[in-house]
């Protein structure tokens, strides 16, 4: 009857509460355990030059290689880095790593004009954040230009003047800067012209519907016209289709990046991708 259902229902509820609290418990510790082991490493996903498509560049993805749970996406274990402040050993490991493999590339005479490494809001309100980063990367006797971070607005949030004083601070030390995920955070004009940006990265979520929703392509074509006016490099995130490929070269946005011509991978990336259409006969849209 009703009763004895609805009870069972509590009783499950509860049970599962218990099992994901455990769950989250022992993840953190695993987590805590793999930092600074092989268990953390990058994979490398191309940016391309839409006008070109020559190689731009390519974005350091972290992964989790968990030794029951395999492969354990970011989307699970950053937030659980962000609320533990694990992030902020794990960021200095990313760091390295990158700065590793930029020096591996270099001398296997692969040409990556640079690496870019996602940069939580937790690392850069570090107060000794900057000169860290300066001895680590200069200590791996890489050039600071090879670098370019990665910085979401949920930093613009959080303390504002601080963030630009260190934006300022890592301009100024060499850096290239970029702001992730544009559109969908807490970002002002008032803030956007403030900040010393070589690039904006548009979400993936402006992309997806090209070619079916003309509101989002009327706000893509706002934010390179944007990016552009402010002096600013336009990339577009999460690029699937040649038809996405086409509106975004055709409206001026400068570079792209996603599954198209390149997955995150362990492998070196391709100078040149794929260039016939018909090499990809998954987008028959065309
Ligand atoms: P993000 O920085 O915006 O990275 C782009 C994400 O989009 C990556 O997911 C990438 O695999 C995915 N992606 C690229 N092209 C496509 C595409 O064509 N289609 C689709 N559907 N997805 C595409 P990933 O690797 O799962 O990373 C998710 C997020 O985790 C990143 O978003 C970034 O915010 C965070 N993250 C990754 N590595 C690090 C890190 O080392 N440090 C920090 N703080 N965050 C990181
Ligand atoms: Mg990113
Ligand atoms: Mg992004
Ligand atoms: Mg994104």
């Amino acid at each position: 009857n009703a009763k004895s259902l609805g009870k069972n229902r509590v009783l499950r509820y509860q049970h599962s509460q218990t099992d994901a609290t455990q769950q989250h418990f022992s993840l953190e510790q695993d987590l805590r355990l793999a930092i600074g082991t092989d268990q953390l490493l990058l994979h490398f996903q191309a940016q391309y030059t839409l006008a070109d498509r020559t190689l731009d560049g390519v974005e350091a993805l972290l992964r989790w290689d968990h030794p029951r749970r395999g492969m354990v996406s970011p989307g699970e274990f950053i937030p659980l880095a962000e609320e533990t402040q694990l992030i902020v050993p794990i960021g200095w490991q990313v760091i390295e790593m990158a700065c590793r493999q930029i020096a591996a590339w270099d001398a296997e005479a692969l040409r990556i004009p640079y690496v870019a490494v996602n940069i939580s809001p937790l690392q850069l309100l570090q107060s000794d954040f900057v000169d860290c980063l300066n001895r680590q990367v200069d200590a791996a006797g890489v050039s600071r230009r090879r670098l370019e971070l990665e910085i979401t607005e949920t930093l613009l949030h959080l303390d504002p003047d601080f963030a630009f004083q260190q934006l300022k601070a890592l301009r100024h030390a060499g850096y290239r800067l970029a702001l992730d995920d544009f559109g969908t955070g807490y970002s002002s004009f008032n803030r956007l012209k403030k900040m010393p940006l070589d690039r904006i990265k548009i979400d993936r979520c402006f992309v997806k519907d090209i070619g079916r929703n003309p509101k989002d392509e009327a706000i893509i074509c706002s934010i390179i016209d944007l990016g552009h006016r402010l002096e600013m490099s336009v990339l577009a995130e999460g690029v699937e289709t040649w038809e996405q490929f086409h509106y975004l070269a055709a409206a001026g946005c400068d570079s792209m990046q996603g599954f198209l011509l390149a997955r995150p991978s362990t492998s070196p990336p391709l100078e040149r991708p794929c260039q016939e259409e018909h090499a990809l006969p998954s987008d028959s849209r065309a």
